[in-house]
């Protein structure tokens, strides 16, 4: 059931691609294996964090234009799942109504078959919102081996600046209820992921306060450091 979810939306998501531009339609997906092979060219490998309303979706397309990496977020990915009516969406669009969090299990499927991309390979990712548990931090670094991942970016607001924010903006599935509970659920599975990955040396934080560019730099210049060290 959650592996064949999983396909569904690695079919839509491949065939979304098959329509795209011509660089996304080069893309195919990779057969489903435990281990991803990502030891190929300098592709440089990310995870942004960031509360939601830290500006961390236009700080991922900054990356996406500064490392030519792709933008991979598994909140798009079960969005897409939802407006398509699919059964991966019909399992997670409740879910994600209430602000709740979807499975490991599906998940951690949906990304691994996503990694495993011709295009991920060899162009690189920004993850966005994924891992956002412990479990889906180890899953992730299992699947990429040692070195695999190159940095991971805390991107750093105040919660009432984030509230503010989010209760500016408009989306479909923020209510006050929603906001208040996926915030809560930053803290509780979503903080003690980013300190998994800072006993592993990983993390770099980044003040989010400030203009799109400024943080942009601040982020960027501090990714170079780490990565020079890779
Ligand atoms: P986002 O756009 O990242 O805020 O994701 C929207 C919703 O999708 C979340 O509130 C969750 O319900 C679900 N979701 C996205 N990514 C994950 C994940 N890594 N683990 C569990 N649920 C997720």
């Amino acid at each position: 059931m959650v592996i064949r979810a999983a396909e569904d939306a690695v079919a839509d998501m491949a065939q979304a691609r098959a329509e795209g531009p011509a660089s996304e339609a080069r893309s195919e997906t990779t057969p489903m294996s435990d281990a991803v092979d990502h030891d190929g060219p300098a592709a440089t490998r990310l995870v942004i964090f960031g509360r939601q309303g830290a500006g961390k979706g236009t700080q991922a397309a900054r990356l996406v234009e500064h490392y030519g990496v792709i933008h991979l977020s598994t909140g798009d990915m079960f969005r897409a799942a939802v407006a398509d009516g699919t059964e991966l969406g019909q399992q997670v669009g409740p879910i994600m109504e209430s602000g709740g969090l979807v499975s490991d299990e599906l998940t951690i499927a949906i990304v691994r078959e996503r990694l495993a991309a011709d295009d991920i390979v060899a162009d690189g990712f920004v993850l966005d919102g994924f891992p956002r548990t412990p479990a889906q931090a180890e899953a992730l670094l299992a699947m990429l081996g040692d070195g695999g991942l190159h940095a991971v970016i805390e991107l750093e607001v105040p919660l009432d600046e984030v509230t503010n924010r989010m209760k500016a903006r408009a989306r479909e599935d923020d209510t006050d209820e929603s906001i208040a509970k996926r915030l809560a659920l930053y803290d509780t599975e979503t903080v003690p992921t980013i300190d998994w990955f800072r006993e592993r040396g990983l993390v770099v934080t980044v003040d989010g306060l400030g203009s799109e560019d400024e943080v942009a730099e601040r982020m960027t210049d501090a990714i170079d450091k780490a990565l020079a060290g890779r």
